[in-house]
């Protein structure tokens, strides 16, 4: 059994699994703490920066303006380690876990792997559809949007071409309304300049969502507007509906409706990751972790859970738990960085409250909506202004918020980017 006995002058051996928000705020909060020896494992070599991965999808960013690498962002702070590889068992009575590429030792253990797209059982769906939810997929989103774009240059077929160029969007929350309000962007400034083969011709964009209101943590307020922006742009929607199948061809609505279409993009849920090892008794609702007001979750010793992947009930206003927000992640890494220090010193931890800073959606160019605290509302030109600074300076450094406001700048100025290529790594033949 490896534990902490005998170690008491040693530093002690951090584990985080999960580079996101959360998993670099804590790595950070304790960077150069010679009493805390961390290594953060992460399946990708890179953080990256999700509420801007539609952009990189519709070609409006390059994914490197939204991501880093781990061993560059660590390289200064000689406590901190990166560890390419993916989670896939824990063994919480050894302190151990196993890689996929190997086994590691911990006396802290810190989950803050996110959460991942939820099919809701669907299995056609998940086969079929272009998830949002990583980097990868954003360039698969852009690859295979473009070739069929492509593809509808070339059909003589009516039919065909019209299922090419319609769009399904799955999922009335910020990601599914922003990536609406940005093809329909496209459709308007630059396909007809791109594609002046396709004028005149069908699709469209349909955004789908089960609830009654798009945005549905958002503020009555600002979902109206968005409703009433995104139906003024083009897109059509069906709310209280529920995309129920797909096979490629046709997307099958729970209201009986079908709409042939070849592209279904899926932004209707996410779920947190069960691992081996961890007993069925830490999970609740969505699969996150139970957790306590410190982040420790529930019946395990050493263990912790931060971000989307933590279930905290504690707080009166989050009775069902905290939204799976970018700054519920940060603040309890940082919460959870400063308590690990005041457990190892004999102090008192503090638990965690969240802060709420407010929430934002940009619908389209000088089109958002934007809820503060003190139900404070306001659209259009200030919210987007206020959405592009937020995004822009939550960057993870200097060099990705320059490149970003650069290609912003640019796709401002000429209502239009250049950035729609189809890049296919070792697969240039791949169907479409
Ligand atoms: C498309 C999209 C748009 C969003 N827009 C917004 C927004 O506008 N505002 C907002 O506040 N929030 C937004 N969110 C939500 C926000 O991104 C999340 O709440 C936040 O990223 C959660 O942070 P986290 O640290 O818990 O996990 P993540 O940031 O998801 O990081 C998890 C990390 O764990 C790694 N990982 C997962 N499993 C394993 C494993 N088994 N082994 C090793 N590593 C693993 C992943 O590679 C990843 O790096 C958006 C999310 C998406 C997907």
């Amino acid at each position: 059994m490896v534990n902490t006995l005998g170690r008491e002058n040693v530093p002690k051996r951090l584990v985080i699994i999960g580079g996101g928000f959360g998993g670099v705020n804590l790595a950070l909060r304790l960077k150069n703490d010679p009493r805390f020896q961390i290594t953060l494992v992460d399946k990708n070599n890179y953080n990256f920066f999700p509420p801007l991965i539609y952009q990189v999808a519709t070609g409006f960013l390059e994914n490197s303006n939204i991501s880093y690498p781990f061993r560059k962002l660590f390289r200064n702070y000689s406590n901190i380690h990166f560890r390419l590889g993916e989670l896939l068992r824990v063994n919480p009575d050894a302190h151990t876990i196993q890689l996929n590429n190997g086994e590691l030792p911990y006396d802290y253990l810190v989950f803050a792997t996110g959460a991942e797209s939820n099919y809701f059982g669907m299995e056609n769906i998940r086969r079929h559809c272009i998830p949002m939810k990583n980097v990868n997929d954003a360039l698969e989103m852009r690859n295979t949007l473009l070739q069929r774009l492509e593809l509808a240059t070339i059909t003589d077929d009516p039919a065909e071409r019209k299922k090419l160029l319609t769009i399904v969007v799955a999922g009335g929350g910020p990601t599914g309304v922003e990536v609406s309000g940005m093809l329909a962007d496209l459709r308007v400034h630059s396909f007809p300049k791109d594609y002046p083969e396709l004028a005149g011709t069908r699709g469209g964009i349909i955004l789908v969502d089960g609830g009654e209101h798009l945005l549905a943590p958002m503020s009555a307020a600002s979902q109206k507007d968005t409703y009433d922006a995104l139906h003024k742009m083009g897109v059509v929607i069906k709310l209280k509906t529920q995309v129920k199948d797909y096979q490629g061809e046709k997307v099958i609505l729970s209201t009986g409706e079908e709409i042939e279409t070849r592209n279904l993009i899926w932004t209707a849920g996410v779920t947190a990751m069960v691992f081996e090892g961890m007993p069925p008794a830490s999970y609740g609702k969505g699969n996150r972790l139970l957790s306590d007001a410190f982040n420790k979750v529930s019946g395990l010793q050493d263990i912790y859970a931060i971000g989307d992947t933590c279930l905290q009930m504690h707080e009166n206003a989050y009775p069902n738990g905290h939204p799976q927000l970018a700054q519920v992640s940060i603040q309890q890494g940082k919460l959870l960085g400063s308590n690990l220090r005041s457990l190892i010193e004999g102090k008192n931890q503090k638990p965690f409250t969240y802060k709420d800073k407010g929430t934002m959606a940009i619908i389209g160019r000088n089109k958002a909506v934007c809820d503060l605290p003190n139900h404070i509302h306001f659209k259009g030109f200030i919210a987007w202004f206020l959405w592009l600074f937020v995004h822009l300076i939550s960057l993870i450094n200097y060099r990705n918020r320059l490149k970003t406001l650069y290609n912003w700048t640019v796709a401002y100025l000429n209502k239009d980017q250049s950035l729609r290529f189809i890049v296919r790594p070792g697969n240039p033949d791949e169907k479409p």
